[in-house]
């Protein structure tokens, strides 16, 4: 049988088949009305810890499914053709947490932690970013300072997905990095800050985004808060380290979702321009919704293709695969974008409602130019990386 890149072996393909199923049967019926109350659905979530995928890219030995970058990419992209922002809550917890725990934490805190995020029952997320610095994230200005057996932990994170439950109540378990105080701006430090440390609170539940309304996003306070000091993660100042190994699977996961919501875009306006009239003709008979749907589909094969391979060559363990994974992120992030807002042009005034979905996959497709590295971060990391080379491969 042919090699099939987007399914390399048997049980990529089960896996896909099972989160399909289960996306088109569980996920997608609550997805419009998440989106419109802005609410994160707690038990549809927890039932993706039964279906084994919270902890997909986490060892076996520690509650998870130890599959490889292309798993976590085949969860991601169909989680994602139904409701992306209900996929950016999985996301975070999956990939921002337990991966990186799992990458770069003790075998003491990985067993400590990663069992119960693995089955849901803990809701977890990374803090990277602040009020003041994204882009420019070693311009954070958390700190950390010992005292005896614990950490102080001083300042304020933003934008982090599954920062909160709810309005008011915290998300359970937060990867956080943060700066020893006086030391050098490129020398992080990383903690696992639980829900119920003193000092640490939600500021506040972030409302009226535009899109991935169903997923949570908060502002997190650190108030003197003591984080017991068998809580760092790996040495003092290391932390950049364990940062970067980390954003290459994003990236290179929320290239997937974008996938997911090309995918999604094609299908629908491809099925309404074959129904849909004027002029007495489908609209498919028209070369310029035929340059939508073609190009599209192109667009989104490329993207598909790419993404997959650099998913199937990635090495989890290890960093120093930037170019391609900011690369991925930066094609694909515009290109769904792209694709959900041809399909709203292909169905009209229908297009602009909810009822067709693309709205929405519209709404939630620009986060992906945004969040894990805006497109101009890519733009300057790729060239940077670029620079050092004479020939391409
Ligand atoms: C819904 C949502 C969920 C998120 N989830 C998380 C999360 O779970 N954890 C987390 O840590 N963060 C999260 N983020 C934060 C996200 O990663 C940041 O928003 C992103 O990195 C951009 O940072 P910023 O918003 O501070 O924008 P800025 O960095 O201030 O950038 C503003 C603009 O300036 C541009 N810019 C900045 N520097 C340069 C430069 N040197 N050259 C050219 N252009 C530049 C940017 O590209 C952008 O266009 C989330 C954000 C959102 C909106």
């Amino acid at each position: 049988m042919a090699f099939d890149l987007f399914n390399p072996t048997p049980e990529h393909a089960q896996l896909r088949e099972m989160i399909r199923r289960f996306a088109e049967t569980e996920v997608e019926p609550q997805a419009l009305e998440h989106d419109k109350s802005e609410t994160f659905n707690l038990p549809l979530f927890r039932k993706l810890g039964e279906l084994g995928v919270l902890g997909v890219t986490c060892g076996e030995d520690f509650g998870g499914a130890g599959l490889d970058a292309v798993a976590a990419c085949i969860v991601h992209e169909e989680l994602s053709a139904v409701d992306p922002g209900f996929a950016l809550a999985y996301l975070a917890h999956s990939m921002l947490f337990v991966n990186n725990v799992y990458q770069n934490a003790s075998d003491e805190q990985r067993a400590r932690f990663l069992p119960k995020a693995c089955t849901g029952e803990k809701v977890c997320g990374m803090c990277m970013s602040e009020p003041d610095a994204g882009t420019d994230v070693l311009g954070l200005r958390t700190t950390a300072r010992r005292d005896g057996d614990f950490y102080v932990l001083n300042g304020a994170k933003m934008w982090i997905t599954n920062g909160a439950i709810s309005k008011s109540e915290l998300g359970d378990a937060f990867l956080v990095y943060a700066r020893m105080e006086g030391a050098a701006r490129s020398e992080l430090t990383s903690f696992l800050v639980e829900k119920g440390t003193p000092g640490f609170s939600l500021g506040q539940k972030i409302e009226d985004k535009l899109g991935m309304r169903a997923s949570p996003t908060a502002e997190l306070v650190f108030e003197d808060a003591r984080v017991p000091a068998a809580n760092r993660v790996g040495e003092e100042g290391t932390a950049m380290l364990h940062m970067m190994r980390n954003l290459e699977i994003e990236r290179v996961t929320l290239a997937a979702m974008s996938l997911g919501i090309a995918r999604r875009s094609i299908e629908v306006m491809n099925a309404y321009a074959k129904e849909r009239k004027s002029f007495g003709e489908p609209l498919n008979r028209y070369g310029q919704i035929q340059r939508h749907i073609a190009e599209s589909y192109a667009e989104y094969m490329a993207g598909r293709a790419y993404t997959y391979q650099v998913a199937y060559a990635m090495d989890l363990h290890k960093p120093g695969q930037r170019l391609d994974t900011d690369g991925v992120k930066l094609f694909c992030s515009t290109m769904g974008k792209n694709v959900a807002d041809r399909a709203i042009q292909v169905l009209g005034g229908y297009g602009y409602t909810g009822e067709y979905k693309v709205e929405r996959l519209w709404r939630d497709a620009k986060l992906l130019e945004i969040g894990g590295g805006t497109i101009e971060a890519h733009q300057k990391n790729m060239t940077r990386d670029l620079a050092r080379l004479d020939k391409l491969r």
